[in-house]
């Protein structure tokens, strides 16, 4: 990196007012003169406008981070799932009555001009958008952290829903040029690929390795500003862009292939070209270990080169001075790659460096689905990275060894925990490679962790107990409550003072208002508007009326069997038989909503998304009912919809099969909008239950253990012919009733149901769902009893602060405090 240098020479002096700053960016900048002004020329310049403002702290910041000799923290991620940055910046930066004064001038509202924005969706889901609230969090806690990833030309896809049916288009987000990030050209950095190890003697006479005969790839830099919430603090994200790099071409060049030369450019930018689109499911693609290997390779020659800069090729203090945490097994390749660069390029021996890669890499596993556990063929590994393959056969090779000394004689024992899972086509264990090489190793929830230790990672808990923790996840309070629902955060702010936009412990104070009756009638009435701002996005986009005096039901997440989209679309299906029957009794109004992407290649997971749009125009067609159940699918859901969704929720469907969701995140961000949850035993709902207290929260279903007896013996045809509500149900689904123009389309989800094998337990949680979804329907009548649960499920949402999470992992892994 460039090295900042600590001024006292404020750019601020350079900057006009804010409107004036923001008509020179549309006039000299952006060259717009003539007005009305096309509002994404307003988004682009009074973004401009907010990072000049950005811009003083931001080098500021870095100066700091590069001059302090206190430890560093680099947060390795293939993903961040930022979304819109503008809101988030002008509420940071405390400007937010000069931009709405600035963008007024154009006759604008900043509501319009900030929906200009592409979200950067660079993300599938509830690990990318984790990523990006810790980095909020911590430039709110000014810790020293940057954040590394890849700058993807084309981010999440962009869904369409076509005759009820999923259709990606790609996602061109920087089609418009991205006016947050900043190109980094000095900073670019070698990557090699391919090749051949050699083995040589230096003129010292010791024996080396090298990697001979690399295709060489550059990794260029650009650097997104990430600030804190008032407190003069920038942080860094970090994201790689893959070019050909110049010395490749010269060769090119040379032989007379001009053409081919260029051509390879475009082959090199494959590397950042595209996010694979699989949520907790591993890929196996060479492209994608490709994409793996260019991140963490470019970032830990960049925080080496830092390093090498200032204290030269003194490595003693390396590993108490840095510590890399590992977003899942994507980057796990640090750990060989660390040691490559270490041992081959800075010349340690294989135990010094070792020891500095063990001290310096903490773990975070996000699953314990076993699709998702990331395994790398052996032939494919040696292939792409041989000298890394290597490597990983010699960290193997040592810890069997380790795990000779513990279990002696127990080859059964090193069968199991080898990083190497053998057979006729051997793979790597990546989860394994991380957990070896790692002083850390966290779940993302209590339950979770449990089942980390007493499950998955049993026998590498049994041999290292003290590297198991817990951190449960949480989310950023800044845009999950003070940006996304305004009208609560000016209430808060009024009653409980505004400090909980820095602390959210301070929110447990809404306590006491949960039983005055003229704080309801308001918590009621924001909640109405609300209600509205989501009725007309869903009207523009499915055509569907919502009545916001009816409850709002809703599950959005990535479309997942284990998230059990279908048990709420049964469940709907459930509420349609009984008004088809005139069974309306004790029925309250509901407009139920689901919303999420489906994988490409995961075709159970597109019939889903099919059948919840064919129940959903089935009810539509149906003027019976009309009153008393809307259905939706909601396209295209991505940070930006969560943002109108969550606010406006009352019901947060979290219904996974428990022991299946690590944690969730969604869950949280509606527990602090008031939401009541309607939720399974799993991941953090579990920790969201005991804080808003039981009494607050619609249990049902199997738990954990539950899960894993009924599996033993499940008869699921036998609970349906028992019980008349499923059989009823049952029946809809299979008599093609939503699907009369395509018979047969749903049966393979049918057949699902009623395996015996069924994996997600769903007609095993149906009746306790249907039950519990009742009782929800008789709180609902009385309004002043469900206001109460839900102002005490946003009191008791403290707990579910990413800064609070950050804050743990601060203290109890990376052990760094404060910038100075
Ligand atoms: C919060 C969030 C998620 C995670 O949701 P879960 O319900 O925890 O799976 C996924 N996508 C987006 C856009 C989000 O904002």
């Amino acid at each position: 990196m460039s090295t900042p240098v600590l001024d006292s020479n404020p750019s601020e002096e350079l900057l006009a007012d804010f409107p004036l700053e923001l008509r020179r960016h549309l006039n000299i900048t952006l060259g717009c003169e003539s007005e009305p002004v096309d509002p994404s020329y307003v988004y682009r310049a009074t973004a401009l406008a907010v990072r000049d403002r950005l811009v003083d702290s931001w080098r500021r910041t870095q100066a700091k981070m590069h001059h302090s000799d206190q430890r560093k923290v680099f947060y390795l991620s293939l993903e961040f799932l930022i979304g819109r940055s503008l809101c988030n910046a002008i509420q940071n930066l405390d400007v937010d009555e000069e931009a709405h004064a600035a963008i007024h001038q154009y006759g604008l509202r900043l509501e319009e001009v900030a929906e200009q924005e592409y979200d950067a969706g660079l993300g599938n889901g509830g690990l990318g958008r984790l990523a990006a609230c810790f980095l909020d969090s911590c430039a709110n806690l000014k810790l020293p952290v940057v954040g590394y990833g890849i700058r993807y030309e084309y981010g999440m896809f962009n869904q369409r829903i076509s005759d009820g049916r999923q259709i990606e288009e790609p996602d061109h987000w920087l089609r418009d040029g991205n006016p947050w990030e900043i190109e980094r050209h000095e900073d670019a950095r070698q990557i090699h690929f391919y090749g051949r190890v050699e083995h040589y003697h230096d003129a010292n006479g010791k024996a080396r390795t090298r990697w001979a005969d690399c295709h060489d790839i550059t990794a260029v830099p650009f650097d997104m500003p990430i600030p804190g919430y008032r407190n003069d603090t920038v942080n860094t994200l970090r994201l790689w862009k893959a070019t050909a790099s110049d010395a490749f071409n010269l060769t090119e060049f040379n032989a007379g292939s001009y053409t081919e030369a260029v051509a390879e450019k475009n082959l090199a930018e494959n590397i950042s070209m595209v996010l694979y689109p699989n949520d907790a499911s591993e890929n196996g693609k060479e492209l994608r270990l490709k994409q793996q290997y260019f991140l963490v390779s470019a970032s830990l020659q960049d925080v080496i080169a830092q390093w090498v800069e200032q204290h030269g090729e003194d490595f003693s203090e390396f590993g108490a001075k840095h510590c890399f945490q590992l977003n899942d097994t994507h980057p796990a390749c640090a750990v060989p790659e660390l040691m490559r660069l270490l041992i081959d390029e800075h010349g340690l021996e294989w135990d010094q460096a070792w020891k500095i890669t063990t001290q310096c890499m903490a773990y975070t596993n996000h699953t314990l689905l076993p699709e998702a556990l990331e395994r790398w063929s052996v032939s494919l590994f040696s292939h792409l990275l041989p000298r890394l393959m290597e490597i990983v056969y010699e960290i193997n090779a040592r810890f069997l060894a380790d795990v000779e000394k513990k279990w002696p004689g127990d080859t059964e024992m090193r069968r199991k925990m080898s990083l190497i899972e053998e057979g006729d086509h051997p793979h790597i264990r990546m989860a394994y490679l991380a957990i070896v090489g790692s002083f850390s190793v966290n779940g993302v929830a209590g339950l979770h962790t449990q089942l980390l230790k007493n499950g998955l990672f049993h026998d590498f808990y049994t041999l290292w107990p003290k590297k198991f923790n817990n951190k449960t996840n949480g989310v950023t309070q800044r845009r999950w409550l003070a940006h996304c629902n305004p009208g609560l955060r000016q209430l808060l702010d009024e009653t409980i003072g505004s400090g909980w936009e820095n602390d959210l412990s301070l929110i447990k104070n809404l306590h006491p208002y949960a039983s005055d009756a003229s704080f309801r009638e308001r918590w009621r009435e924001i909640k109405k508007a609300n209600k509205e701002r989501l009725a007309e996005a869903v009207m523009q986009r499915t055509g569907i009326a919502f009545d916001t005096s009816a409850m709002f039901d809703v599950q959005v997440k990535r479309i997942h069997e284990y998230k059990r989209q279908l048990l709420n679309t049964l469940h709907v299906i459930h509420l349609y038989d009984r008004i088809m029957r005139g069974d309306t009794e004790g029925m309250v109004p509901r407009c139920v909503l689901i919303g999420g992407k489906a994988a490409p290649g995961y075709h159970l997971a597109k019939l889903i998304v099919k059948l919840i749009n064919d129940v959903s125009s089935t009810i539509k067609g149906d003027r019976r009912a009309d009153e008393l159940l809307k259905f939706v699918f909601y396209p295209n859901y991505r940070v930006s919809s969560m943002e109108i969704i969550c606010p406006a929720t009352e019901l947060s469907e979290q219904i996974s099969t428990a022991g299946k969701e690590a944690s969730g995140t969604g869950n949280m961000k509606f527990m602090m909008n008031g939401a009541l949850t309607i939720g399974t035993l799993d991941g953090a709902n579990i920790e969201i239950r005991e804080n808003a207290g039981e009494e607050n929260f619609f249990l049902f279903g199997l738990d954990a253990d539950g899960v894993q007896k009924t599996r033993l013996d499940y008869r699921p045809n036998e609970i349906i012919a028992a019980d008349p509500d499923i059989q009823r149900i049952m029946q809809l689904l299979e008599s093609g009733h939503f699907n009369r123009s395509e018979p047969g389309i749903f049966d393979v989800l049918s057949s699902g149901l009623r395996n015996p094998h069924d994996p997600w337990l769903t007609i095993a949680d149906l009746r306790g769902y249907i039950d519990a979804q009742q009782k929800v329907s008789e709180t609902y009548a009385d309004p002043e009893t469900w206001d109460r649960m839900s102002i005490l499920n946003t009191a008791g949402s403290g707990w579910f602060s990413s800064d609070r999470t950050i804050q743990q992992y601060a203290d109890e892994i990376w052990n760094v405090g404060p910038m100075a």
